[in-house]
């Protein structure tokens, strides 16, 4: 086992990293910008480094200092949490090549899987389900209006290195097709350094249910069953739960297989997680691989009773997994993602919290680097705790939720609770009855409700 790790990250993950490696007798190094020296991360690591000023191309992404923090503490390994470095294969192979252990896949899976048009090419070699659409990059407008056609509208343009919800187009027309080709590939191309696009037919209303999958250096390769993440805004995901409301142990068989074919044919190590899309048939159909732990991965620790950040950090150290294969789920956990910003305007609402009261109680967990009087600075990711309700099935589990969201008390900034409050109410959402789409219906009722109230 790693003596030292030194976490690339910031924010709730770098804690729960910090947690994972204080069960397991692990010192830990936290790095921080300078925005970040007040951070509860950097209060519960063992050490702690500046890396550098606030943005983060020049602290959290910045690989030189990251390496030296390592060097200068004698760390033994590095774990990049999400989002950051942690699905750069480039980070991880300098991590590597400086005699450091990497906590994630090795860093030839994180290349290959990406490339979300390259993904999808290894999913159709693994005979996993793939939407209609290309192959290979689209080169050209006339060349993706071809694909189109073959197709069939409504179809979804996609930035081959595209993630968190950008470089995506929906297309209906195809007068629309060669203009939002452009737009799209442009925005790639600022975006993510490259503009290559793929294109794949769009579903109209679909769920995104994604399989939790963990590999070792031994050969196996599980799945953890399955996460629903179907309420979005924007193609970000707002809640997400598991098991999925409309699962059963048949399509969970099929799914499963079909993330765990995909791990097999990559060789996978350490945890990853299989992106679906569900549709209102029942087909299933790969959207894309994340390399990495994911945000929601609390609702699978709950369900499965895992600790899925320990368990990264053992199979980087060699050791094989000591999950058992096919585990049921035990009851019911939802997530919700409490955002610094206002759920009016959408606008992130980045300051003091002048008051912070955090919920408890059986079946809560708060996943936070908030505290009372915490400062949230404005340069990163708006998300400043994850609310985690746990019950024997989905009703408890909601009113558990419900409760917790009313006794979580925030003054001083904006929050996403009072939305969450509100869409676990809606009765679609009660009931399960939700897809992709859900939010634009969700509005809908909400303005209808409030055009009631108002006469
Ligand atoms: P990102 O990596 O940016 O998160 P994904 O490929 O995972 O992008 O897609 C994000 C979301 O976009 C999905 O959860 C779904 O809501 C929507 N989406 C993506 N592809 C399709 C499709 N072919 N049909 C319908 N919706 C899609």
């Amino acid at each position: 086992m790693f003596k030292k790790i030194l976490i690339a990250n910031r924010g709730e993950i770098a804690l729960r990293i910090i947690q994972a490696c204080r069960e397991l007798g692990v010192e830990t190094v936290a790095v921080h910008s300078t925005a970040d020296q007040d951070s509860l991360h950097v209060t519960y690591a063992h050490e702690d480094v500046c890396i550098g000023p606030p943005p983060s191309t020049d602290s959290y992404l910045a690989i030189q200092q990251l390496i030296a923090a390592a060097e200068i503490t004698g760390a033994e390994a590095i774990h990049p949490g999400y989002g950051f470095l942690s699905e750069n294969a480039h980070f991880a192979e300098v991590v590597e090549e400086c005699k450091l252990g990497w906590i994630g896949p090795r860093p030839s899976t994180i290349r290959q899987m990406g490339d979300k048009a390259n993904a999808r090419r290894v999913a159709i070699g693994a005979n996993v389900p793939v939407l209609p659409g290309s192959t290979e990059p689209i080169a050209t407008a006339l060349h993706a209006q071809r694909l189109a056609e073959e197709v069939g509208y409504p179809v979804i343009l996609k930035a081959s290195a595209g993630g968190g919800g950008r470089g995506m187009r929906v297309v209906y027309e195809p007068a629309d097709l060669a203009g939002q080709f452009s737009t799209a590939s442009d925005e790639a191309e600022k975006a993510f350094g490259d503009g290559s696009m793929y294109l794949e037919k769009y579903l109209e209303a679909p769920r995104h249910v994604e399989f939790q999958i963990f590999g070792d250096s031994q050969g196996r390769k599980i799945h953890l069953g399955e996460r629903d993440c179907s309420v979005q805004r924007r193609h970000q995901k707002l809640i997400e739960e598991s098991p999925s409301p409309v699962m059963d142990p048949d399509l969970r068989a099929r799914m499963g297989d079909a993330a765990v074919r995909l791990a097999e044919a990559v060789d996978y190590e350490n945890a990853g997680t299989v992106e679906f899309l569900l549709d209102t048939d029942g087909s299933f159909y790969f959207m894309e691989m994340n390399t990495r732990i994911q945000v929601e991965h609390p609702v699978t620790e709950m369900v499965m009773g895992v600790d899925l950040v320990k368990e990264q950090i053992r199979v980087a150290a060699g050791e094989p997994l000591s999950f058992r294969d096919g585990m049921a789920p035990r009851g019911h956990a939802i997530e919700c993602r409490i955002n610094a910003e206002d759920p009016v305007k959408f606008m992130p609402s980045p300051g003091r919290m002048t008051v912070l009261h955090l919920p408890g109680g059986p079946g809560i967990r708060v996943d936070t680097h908030a505290y009372q009087e915490y400062f949230i600075p404005p340069y990163y990711d708006s998300m400043v705790a994850k609310l985690i309700a746990h019950g024997r099935d989905r009703e408890e589990a909601l009113a558990r939720m419900s409760r917790a969201l009313d006794f979580f008390i925030v003054e001083g900034v904006k929050t996403t609770i009072p939305l969450h409050q509100q869409i676990i109410a809606d009765p679609h959402f009660r009931k399960g009855d939700v897809s992709t789409r859900f939010m634009e219906g969700f509005r809908e009722r909400q303005e209808a409700a409030g055009d009631a109230d108002t006469r």
